[in-house]
């Protein structure tokens, strides 16, 4: 058998929401669009725990945060571990990874597994961004996204062709700051972006978790992630202010002229699309990026060969419930986009609904390799769902955890399931912390949404009393994933 190529390509923090091959309203990306055409579209596939290093880590090594020791962005990843890339790097195959690595360099951090690596120290910079290679470190001239696709397709050049080979192409886009290159700068400068459904949301019928995140549109962002000019007698301060009394009040674009405001609500929508676009002008930069992977592949004629995945490290809130970030386990942070394509097997312009993890990423690389997976990782290959085949035992629930307690924009840890219809959210504040006492801001507290009635996620139905049966139904599996996931804390 000839063993497949794999080029994986994962961006940070892009949204399925974002891709115009999920439905996006907002944008529209014909590359990435070009591999589900080619391929499988994933409508349902999650992270474990929606945070950058934490899913980095999970795919890597198959297991979930708390077993590969990156529960939380305060980890360092230990690369003496077993990683899909050392079992590919073992058995025949070259492996690459360029870009976004986020899992602490240096020591046992750096990168482990690859013939060759270049990575952006921590999140890295978008432009003339210094990165490091066992070499040592230097500055490349540009933008970064256009120079990891350029390092990926010199590696991908001067290669072994004899051999099989694994490429991780990790983008560090569209994490914050957002700052897009000069080809995209300006975009939709003469339109609107449509709205969010949510962008307004009041968080009544929610958690005080979500009532107690910072996040939001209105208030959470900074001066710098819109590029803004902090205005007189603000200088130096990070956060954003608007005022209950808008008389006099104004912002400015840095280079710009100052824009006033009539009510909160024009605020609010004002800074969303300042955010929006330098948002989705970062998403068209890789979208053009990808482009350029797959003619590659096209030209050389690797393409039937050679299975390509899409996807980032998790979802993303574009304004939804208010917001931006992720880290909860509502469906836009909870949701990877995820595009496949190689040719041989997969069928053209599919998709498929079955409940797919960041956790099976290892697993299904090694059975496309035709490697055994180690006993202790905790997925499942995608190979046969991919290809469209009914597996008959296949996954009706996924069990998640996020556990930086009030933390980084102040959400609760928290852990639960999400079934085909249902999600069961338990925030479980200090109770199982052993520092710190309980007090009404930290205790635990439950979310039960039903998906079917209630896609948007706006109204916890864990109290009420029609509800009480599934409750109890999914209670019992959360233990029962809880368990299975070797998770006792
Ligand atoms: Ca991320």
């Amino acid at each position: 058998m000839q063993q497949p190529n794999i080029v994986f390509i994962m961006s940070d923090d892009h949204a399925a929401h974002a891709m115009s091959c999920y439905g996006s309203g907002i944008n529209q990306t014909p590359n990435i669009d070009r591999i589900a055409q080619n391929g499988v579209l994933l409508d349902n596939c999650f992270c474990t725990n929606s945070i950058c290093a934490p899913s980095r880590a999970v795919i890597l090594t198959g297991k979930h945060t708390h077993l590969n020791g990156v529960r939380t962005l305060d980890d360092r990843f230990d690369g003496r571990q077993e990683t899909v890339a050392k079992i590919m790097q073992r058995n025949n195959y070259q492996t690459a990874v360029f870009g976004k690595w986020h899992l602490g360099e240096g020591g046992h951090s750096s990168p482990t597994g690859f013939d060759e690596w270049v990575v952006l120290p921590g999140q890295g910079d978008y432009h003339d961004p210094l990165m490091l290679s066992p070499q040592g470190e230097r500055v490349y001239e540009g933008y970064v996204t256009d120079i990891v696709t350029d390092l990926s397709l010199q590696w991908l050049e001067q290669r072994d062709k004899e051999r099989p080979f694994m490429l991780m192409c990790h983008h560090k886009a569209p994490h914050r700051w957002w700052e897009p290159d000069e080809k995209h700068m300006h975009m939709y400068e003469d339109e609107d972006i449509p709205l969010p459904d949510t962008l307004h949301d009041d968080y009544s019928h929610r958690s005080e978790a979500a009532k107690r995140a910072r996040m939001r549109i209105s208030s959470d962002f900074m001066y710098r992630d819109l590029k803004l000019v902090p205005p007189a007698g603000y200088e130096g301060t990070d956060f954003i202010y608007v005022p209950q009394d808008l008389t006099g009040f104004s912002l400015c674009p840095v280079g710009g002229e100052p824009v006033t405001f009539t009510d909160q609500e024009s605020v609010v929508e004002w800074l969303y699309q300042r955010y929006i676009k330098d948002y989705l002008r970062c998403v068209a930069a890789i979208d053009d990026n990808v482009g350029r992977i797959l003619d590659y592949l096209e030209e050389n004629n690797l393409a039937e060969n050679t299975v390509v995945m899409y996807t980032s490290d998790q979802g993303f809130f574009l304004g939804d419930h208010g917001w931006y970030d992720k880290r909860f386990m509502y469906e836009e942070s909870l949701r990877m986009p995820l595009v496949v394509q190689y040719p041989k097997e997969i069928p053209a312009g599919t998709s498929s609904d079955a409940m797919v993890l960041n956790l099976d990423f290892a697993q299904t690389f090694l059975d496309y390799a035709g490697l055994p997976a180690p006993e202790d990782m905790q997925g499942r290959s995608l190979r046969d769902v991919f290809r469209g085949q009914t597996v008959a035992d296949w996954r009706t629930s996924m069990y998640y955890r996020y556990w930086m307690h009030l933390s980084h924009h102040n959400v609760a840890a928290h852990y639960g399931i999400r079934t085909q219809r249902y999600k069961l959210i338990y925030y479980y504040g200090e109770s199982l912390n052993t520092s710190g006492s309980i007090d009404s801001a930290t205790a635990p507290e439950w979310e039960l949404f039903d998906l079917a009635a209630d896609p948007q996620e706006m109204r916890n139905v864990y109290h009420e009393p029609e509800y009480a049966e599934a409750r109890a139904a999914l209670t019992s599996e959360l233990e029962r994933l809880k368990a299975e996931a070797l998770d006792s804390e």
